[in-house]
């Protein structure tokens, strides 16, 4: 199958283009490079420069026989969104709504839609599944919702074949691609960077939480695990599989459970200190995945935390600067 993959030089987007080449599929990386490295982009891909919310540019990419896309291209970081909220809707869901057009123009009807679980908020209770109330309390979020349905209105509108992944906390590395985000905010690279001495403490939001030792407990999912799912999808999308999916572990890890695997892993230390709460932080999110295993026949084949985290660890490394350090 030929797949535009639009953010293909970014974190999931890179894991799965390197999948879908493995698999025998024909990539064609479409990135802005905002947040993208061009390192990242897989040799074996063919790659477009160029902006989502150039139509016509797009329109011409996929013109070329594409016949599905993977779209991951977007802005992810939850405080800037508050703080820039036109930003991100910008970007993000008029991007997608450009792209969407650029389909219609093309007549390329199947896209996989990377949404997040940043779509529930604060869940009602966990784990959470697709039915649970969908009431973000972040931009970032409001901007997967909106594309999620802006892109199911299009379905009943003009028959788009669409699936929107919802993923938990993605996490780990392959060989080539890990996490490289400027400035990282995330916690398994800022734990390893501690780890690793690149960064003198790692600040712990929030430990008077109702969770198990009071930090926040999330559902860390292997970024090959979720490349799995899009290959899966990939295959369901022509066979009327729609509507959204859950990817998440079921298992929930609080940070400092993070922090003792991140140290058995690496075999260091983790210097830590308590910080006061990050706002918009839910205590607990953890997904029930198990619509996503029955219809796609997913299954997660790297579950365990330490795993996650050596394959991250790897991946850090061999790249302690990042994608420039390689
Ligand atoms: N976290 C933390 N210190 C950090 C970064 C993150 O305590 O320096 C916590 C954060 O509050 C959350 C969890 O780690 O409970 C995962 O945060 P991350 O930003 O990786 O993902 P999110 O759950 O926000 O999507």
């Amino acid at each position: 199958m030929k797949v535009a993959v639009t953010g293909g030089a970014g974190y999931i987007g890179s894991v799965t283009s390197e999948c879908l080449l493995e698999k025998g599929h024909e990539v064609v990386i479409v990135d802005n490079l905002s947040t993208g490295h061009e390192e990242a982009v897989e040799r074996g891909a063919a790659f477009h420069r160029c902006d989502l919310l150039d139509t016509e540019a797009v329109r011409k990419v996929l013109s070329t026989g594409i016949e599905a896309v993977c779209h991951f291209a977007a802005f992810s970081q939850v405080a800037e969104s508050v703080s820039d909220p036109l930003k991100y809707y910008r970007n993000n869901v008029c991007g997608a709504v450009s792209l969407a057009a650029a389909m219609r123009d093309a007549g390329v009807t199947d896209i996989l839609f990377s949404s997040s679980a940043a779509v529930y908020g604060e869940p009602d209770s966990t784990p959470i599944n697709e039915d649970s109330r969908l009431q973000p309390v972040n931009a970032y979020g409001g901007t997967k919702l909106a594309v999620e349905r802006m892109l199911s209105d299009c379905s009943k509108a003009w028959g788009l074949r669409t699936l929107s992944l919802r993923y938990f906390n993605a996490a780990g590395a392959t060989g080539k691609h890990g996490e490289d985000h400027r400035p990282e905010t995330h916690l398994i690279p800022l734990v390893l960077d501690a780890a690793a001495g690149r960064r003198d403490e790692l600040v712990i939001y929030g430990d008077d939480y109702p969770t198990i030792d009071g930090t926040c407990v999330r559902d860390y999912i292997h970024v090959k695990d979720l490349a799995e799912a899009h290959l899966l999808g990939l295959e369901k999308l022509p066979a009327g599989c729609t509507g959204a999916l859950n990817l998440g572990n079921g298992r929930g890890f609080s940070v400092l459970q993070v922090i003792e695997a991140a140290s058995r892993v690496t075999g260091n230390d983790i210097p830590f200190r308590m910080g006061a709460r990050r706002s918009g932080d839910p205590a607990v999110l953890v997904a029930a995945s198990a619509r996503a295993e029955e219809i796609l026949g997913w299954k997660r084949r790297h579950h365990e935390i330490d795993v996650i985290i050596e394959d991250a660890y790897r991946w850090k490394r061999d790249h302690p600067g990042g994608y420039a350090s390689a």
